[in-house]
């Protein structure tokens, strides 16, 4: 089996790279940057994210596992004093894999123009470059709302937890295959309406965006940030790809949720 490990950069992360790496060699495991089977992310969840966007060619081939040198974290639930325990598993056990489903985001431009995709672990966001967003909203194919307002949230259920906590936007148990489209700050009044509540859209339906007159939007995804000219429209649904979590214990949701928000 192939293995790589991913850190944040810091000492504490670092050293726990290292260690990793030569627990996993002694096991006669064979470390490979370009095409691992598994990959340890040692930081936090944004380290996870990182990991994730490096992979995501070879999500299919990919198991994931995170280590936090910080606090808790949803993709990041391993303490750094079971890494002894977590190598063994690794090199000795047949562990489970889960899925996990993720958003994808196709962006289409004015002119024709090669259209683009990406796929987002967390959530991807729509802002404007200057002003108040202006979009009309379509979900699959009907014209929804225009939405004016600072932006939109669009998330899948791992990322609930995250951005989307923030804006008001449910928790999603990630065995549900959706999206989730919350708002950021919309203007509401006798002539502007959006619905205001967050919307959470099935598999397959997709959730579209056209602009009314300004052209160029800043798109998130995850923790990158692009600035697109000429759009035509910014579809979401979600993905047919997942990732793959490598599963040696159970730690259910509902309690990483409790233990990350409320105590442990
Ligand atoms: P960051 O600014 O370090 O991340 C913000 C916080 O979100 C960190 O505490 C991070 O945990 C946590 N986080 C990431 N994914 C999460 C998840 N699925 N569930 C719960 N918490 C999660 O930036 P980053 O580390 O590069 O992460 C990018 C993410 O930041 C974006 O995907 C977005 O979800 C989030 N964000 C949140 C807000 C907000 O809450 N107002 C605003 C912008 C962006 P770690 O410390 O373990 O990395
Ligand atoms: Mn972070």
């Amino acid at each position: 089996m192939k293995f790589a490990v991913t850190s944040k950069g810091d000492q504490k992360s670092n050293t726990l790279m290292h260690k990793m790496r030569s627990y996993l060699l002694d096991f006669q495991l064979q470390y490979d940057e370009e095409k691992p089977d598994i990959v340890i992310s040692v930081g936090g969840d944004g380290t996870l994210l990182y990991a994730f966007h490096r992979y995501k060619s070879r999500l299919d081939k990919t198991a994931f596992v995170g280590v936090h040198t910080g606090h808790l974290g949803f993709y990041a639930d391993w303490t750094p004093d079971e890494i002894e325990k977590l190598v063994i598993a690794i090199a000795k056990t047949h562990y489970q894999i889960v899925e996990y489903p993720l958003l994808e985001v196709i962006v289409r431009y004015q002119h024709g123009g090669k259209e683009t995709k990406y796929l987002a672990l967390n959530e991807s966001t729509v802002k404007s470059v200057e002003g108040t967003l202006v979009m009309d909203v379509e979900i699959k194919g009907q014209k929804f709302e225009t939405f004016r307002g600072d932006g939109l949230c669009v998330s899948t259920p791992s990322g609930s937890t995250a951005y989307n906590k923030a804006l008001g936007g449910a928790i999603i148990h990630p065995s549900i295959r959706a999206i989730q489209v919350a708002e950021m700050a919309s203007i509401n009044n006798r002539v502007f309406r959006t619905v205001g509540s967050p919307l959470i859209l099935p598999d397959h339906h997709t959730f579209m965006l056209k602009p009314v007159n300004q052209v160029d939007f800043i798109v998130t995804v995850d923790h990158l940030q692009i600035l697109h000219k000429d759009v035509k429209s910014i579809q979401f649904r979600v993905a047919q790809e997942k990732i793959r979590f490598a599963r040696f214990r159970p730690f259910p949701f509902w309690k990483r949720v409790r233990d990350s928000f409320i105590a442990d």
